[in-house]
């Protein structure tokens, strides 16, 4: 025993103690002959192996003295029964261990730690005794603390002391094989500030590299966003201009970047094709109005065209005056008006006296140019609602519009004067005299139509030429009753 306690100096006393509890040997003597029947480890140890947590020394305190550094001596004490061949009990064979070994070891582990982190470890017994630590049975914090804060899985914990958190670790010891263990905990912590001051520089510098990155970024996209809206500004510029500056119809091929190229030649193939519609329209417009003109103005053509024709067939070669068929048409009218209106409607017919001499004499043309002059004059005595007509040869009908019962022999006596009273001059013949016969008629209720107006003024015309000539006939009248009774 002496020679184990020799090589390993942790065990402050080992001994060997009867059934009896009677220490039989020890140690330097130490204790011989002295009961430990009431030391616990004595009386576990009768029964197995044994090891009792860490006490002061009881019986050993006065021989062993206090340690050298002023601290009293502290075992672990470890028993273990002593049988004989038979099985039976002889005895108790027990140990104490300095608990120096304890703190020996802890001092080395904090060793590898830097100091400057206020790394501590302490150990805490089943019954949460500070059994190690900086300072024999006392820490910072208690043994309800520290199984809660196991049992949350936090990772820091406030002491009792309410000092700032500190980042900590609390391990329950296990034991060996089917020795179950004292049930030691193992409490280590830091302040947090220190646990921390790596990963706070860590994360300021993650934020400081973010930050970095986030500037280099936003710059990167700023060059990026300049890089695409320019060209798309430039872009939106040219497309703004067309329409507005004078012949900005096309935009600018664009090389900046591949999106922004495709686009602009997308652009400059949709403003083509407009520029082709819009060409093909404005020809289309042009043809159009040119067709409008040109259909306008054949429109007038022919209407100029048709009044002429009118006009042509309207009107009689010779004298210009209207023809037979044109009269028919205003008589037809007036006819309309005298049976609708009672407006009176009156007929004159005019015949040249021996004509035929006029032709015989002079010849034809002569014979036309009195026709011509004859017409003339009709047309000038004539009021301006009256239409002149020549019915051929050198026979003339008025016709009498809006007339009195004596608008016709009026008119007729002022035309048979006129033409009597002037001479048709002629610069080869000279003065040509010739003279009208003139048969009247007015428009009675009865008549069908203009025809039958005509036929009573030229039956009066028949009567004026059987008279004696230039002179006036009008159906109807007073001069005419008196000439029907006579
Ligand atoms: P009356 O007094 O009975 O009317 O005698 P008249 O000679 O006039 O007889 P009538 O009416 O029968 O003769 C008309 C002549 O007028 C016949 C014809 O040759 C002539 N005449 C008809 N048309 C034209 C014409 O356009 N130009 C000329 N110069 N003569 C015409
Ligand atoms: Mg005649
Ligand atoms: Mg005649």
């Amino acid at each position: 025993m002496q020679q184990l306690q020799n090589s390993l100096p942790e065990y402050a006393w080992i001994g060997f103690a009867l059934p009896d509890g009677t220490v039989k040997a020890a140690t330097n003597g130490m204790l011989e002959g002295v009961s430990v029947a009431q030391r616990p480890w004595f009386i576990d140890g009768l029964k197995g192996p044994a090891v009792k947590d860490v006490h002061d020394a009881k019986l050993l305190a006065e021989m062993l003295g206090p340690q050298a550094n002023g601290e009293p001596f502290r075992f672990v004490d470890v028993a273990v029964p002593v049988k004989n061949a038979a099985g039976e009990t002889i005895g108790v064979l027990g140990a104490h261990m300095s608990w120096t070994w304890a703190d020996v070891v802890r001092t080395t582990v904090l060793a590898t730690v830097e100091a400057s982190l206020s790394t501590d470890i302490w150990v805490l017994s089943s019954n949460g005794a500070a059994l190690l630590g900086p300072l024999y049975g006392t820490m910072p914090f208690n043994a309800e603390t520290v199984s809660a804060f196991q049992a949350a899985g936090r990772l820091s914990f406030h002491d009792t002391a309410g000092n700032a958190d500190h980042l900590a670790a609390a391990v329950a010891t296990k034991g060996y094989l089917d020795y179950p263990g004292l049930g030691w905990t193992v409490v280590t912590r830091r302040p947090l500030g220190l646990a921390m001051a790596p990963a706070n520089q860590l994360a300021a510098a993650i934020m400081l590299i973010g930050l970095v990155f986030a500037a280099t970024g936003a710059a990167a996209a700023s060059m990026l966003a300049k890089k695409l809206t320019n060209p798309l500004a430039e872009l939106a510029d040219s497309i703004d201009r067309i329409g507005r500056d004078a012949g900005a119809t096309m935009i600018s091929r664009d090389h900046s970047s591949r999106d922004v190229s495709l686009l602009s030649v997308s652009i400059r193939s949709l403003l083509r094709r407009l520029g082709t519609a819009e060409t093909a329209h404005e020809t289309a417009q042009r043809e159009a109005l040119l067709s409008k003109q040109m259909l306008a103005e054949k429109t007038i053509r022919m209407g100029e065209d048709m009044h002429a024709l009118q006009v042509l067939a309207d009107t009689d070669p010779l004298t210009g005056l209207l023809n037979r068929r044109a009269f028919r048409v205003f008589g037809s009218d007036a006819m309309n008006y005298f049976r609708r209106h009672k407006r009176d409607v009156g007929v004159l017919v005019i015949d040249i006296d021996f004509f035929k001499r006029v032709n015989d004499t002079f010849g034809h043309s002569v014979g036309d140019d009195v026709i011509r002059t004859v017409g003339e004059t009709v047309l000038a005595e004539a009021r301006n609602i009256d239409k002149v007509a020549r019915f051929g040869g050198e026979e003339f009908v008025v016709l009498m519009r809006e007339t009195e019962k004596e608008g016709p022999e009026i008119l007729a006596d002022r035309i048979r004067k006129k033409i009597a009273s002037a001479l048709v001059e002629h610069p080869e013949h000279g003065a040509i005299h010739v003279t009208v016969s003139i048969g009247g008629a007015m428009a009675v209720v009865g008549d069908r139509d203009i025809e039958d107006v005509i036929q009573r003024a030229d039956r009066a015309l028949y009567e004026a030429k059987a008279s004696g000539r230039n002179c006036v006939v009008v159906s109807g009248s007073l001069a005419h009753a008196g000439r029907l009774a006579a």
